[in-house]
């Protein structure tokens, strides 16, 4: 079967790449190669980066209100076509069917926010700042986003930041992640529908190469990323010294914490949705779980490992199971999952039990797919590396604690602070950990805690290496610049 090589999108026109090479794009259900990606080049990057540049003062110029209408027309297109997309989705990432529709509903949350940017953008008056002086804050776009992009959720991140930068005026630059461009290459066919000025939006595909060629370009005002925390930090770091405004999200190792008051059934099912959604490789999946109690502990281990036996591993595009909401699909690809064989194995090593094993897991007929089923380890010891590491696969820990200060002392003494989730039906404990727990989102009886488009998204410590998140009102100051007049006329003589 042909396989297509995908176009870059620049100045308003798919262009054929400038490249250094192709790159196959995998399902991980079969291994099967699905399409090609371009491993563009600087000089391509320079090209985008050029047109969003000339693009910008027409569109900055352009009322907001007009803005927003192209972003009105894109969220009619996407909702029309949002089956298609999702099934992209997961034909090249491997999560559900359900999960990909999911994370598409967020994108459109996303637009739907953006789209309130008439009335969000506003700015401030003083009148009467001084005597016959007025004082006034104007909120205006920056200039070029550049964003780069991770595998694990390819259709939604970059609506965390596009609509948003789109509506206050900015032009934008996109790389998706390499290993999933597929999806975001159909959502840019319905963006070249909605008639956006030639270079208000480029898309470049590629590997590492474009993302550094986008931190070194004084053609970009501001970079969005978001990835592994190693990544992010050198990114945020170049963003410093290249004067570039940066959001840079990063990796996670959630906790959920069990309380022996927990309503033990409900907790079970949501954590297993929790830590086995998209294989675990979901920014705000639960990788460990610390039960607070001997009882409860003992409970945690005997009903989760059993609950987790059920979870149904398969080709998420299987018609037997594409409707089932706990289906598990592979790893993203050979690679991921050789590095997660190997952290197991360190479990085994460093001496957890490994109550559950999904190494040997088979998949009839989908035996070239990246499957790693279930995988539970007991009996771990804060600080392991099972502990301390973003797996990011369907790879869980299970911890003791004797109480809930000793629970969030082992969540706060970890690097990470993306999500933490407690379950309890005790008001004192749950404020306690929402406000003792270092992280930025935080779960009560729920277990992806992860913030509609109208609240801010984003993590502490090494999650997050910003002052700013994601989405929501919050990303709009990190989009746009404020510049304060103070005025005073005369009389006329
Ligand atoms: P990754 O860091 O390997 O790659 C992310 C992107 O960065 C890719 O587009 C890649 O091409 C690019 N990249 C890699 N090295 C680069 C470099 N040196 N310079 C410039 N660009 C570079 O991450 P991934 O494996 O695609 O995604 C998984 C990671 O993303 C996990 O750590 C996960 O926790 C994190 N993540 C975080 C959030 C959040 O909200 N904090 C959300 C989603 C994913």
């Amino acid at each position: 079967m042909a396989v297509d090589t995908l176009p870059n999108y620049i100045n308003g026109l798919w262009v054929e790449a400038d490249c250094r090479g192709l790159l196959d794009v995998e399902n991980p259900s079969t291994g099967r190669t699905i399409a090609r990606a371009p491993l563009s080049t600087g000089a391509e990057l320079d090209r985008a980066v050029k047109a969003a540049r000339a693009a910008f003062d027409g569109w900055r110029s352009t009322p907001v209100g007009r803005r927003v209408a192209h972003l009105y027309e894109l969220r009619g297109l996407l909702r029309e076509h949002s089956e298609e997309i999702s099934r992209t989705l997961v034909e090249e990432m491997g999560k559900s069917l359900p999960d990909a529709r999911a994370e598409l509903k967020r994108a459109f949350e996303n637009v739907e926010v953006a789209c309130g940017m008439p009335v969000m953008q506003q700015g401030d008056k003083a009148v009467g700042a001084s005597y016959g002086i007025d004082g006034e804050v104007l909120r205006l776009p920056v200039g070029v986003f550049a964003m780069i992009c991770p595998f694990n959720f390819p259709a939604m991140v970059p609506f965390w930041f596009l609509p948003y930068a789109l509506a206050t005026g900015n032009t934008f630059v996109l790389k998706p992640s390499e290993q999933a461009p597929c999806t975001f290459h159909l959502i840019t066919k319905f963006i070249d529908r909605i008639d956006l000025p030639p270079g208000v939006f480029n898309v470049v595909h590629g590997d590492r190469a474009v993302g550094e060629a986008m931190l070194e370009h004084p053609g970009v005002d501001g970079m969005a990323f978001v990835g592994s925390t190693p990544v992010a930090k050198m990114i945020s770091e170049r963003c410093a010294q290249n004067g570039k405004r940066c959001v840079a999200m990063a990796g996670a190792k959630n906790h959920l914490v069990a309380m022996p008051d927990a309503d033990v059934d409900q907790m079970i099912r949501n954590m297993v949705t929790s830590c086995f959604g998209c294989a675990g490789q979901r920014c705000m999946a639960a990788s460990a779980i610390v039960a607070v109690g001997d009882e409860m502990y003992d409970t945690v281990c005997e009903r989760f490992v059993a609950a987790s036996r059920e979870v149904i591993v398969a080709d998420p595009l299987d018609p037997e199971v594409a409707d089932e909401p706990i289906v598990m699909g592979p790893v993203i690809s050979a690679r991921a999952k050789e590095r997660i064989l190997g952290l197991i194995e360190d479990g085994v090593k460093e001496g957890a039990h490994l109550a559950l094993d999904g190494r040997e897991i088979e998949v009839s007929g989908r035996e070239g797919g990246y499957f790693i089923g279930p995988t539970v380890f007991t009996d771990a010891q804060p600080g392991m590396k099972v502990h301390r590491t973003e797996i990011f696969g369907p790879v869980v820990v299970i911890l003791k604690a004797g109480s809930l200060d000793e629970a969030i002392g082992i969540i706060n003494d970890q690097q990470y602070g993306n999500g933490a989730s407690i379950y309890t039906r005790d008001g004192y404990n749950a404020r306690k950990f929402k406000l003792d727990t270092r992280c930025g989102m935080i779960g009560v009886n729920i277990g992806i805690p992860a913030p509609v488009a109208h609240l801010p998204f984003g993590g502490m410590k090494a999650s997050l290496f910003a002052d700013i998140k994601a989405q929501g009102k919050a990303v709009i100051n990190f989009l746009t610049q404020d510049k304060i007049i103070t005025e005073r006329y005369w009389p006329e003589a």
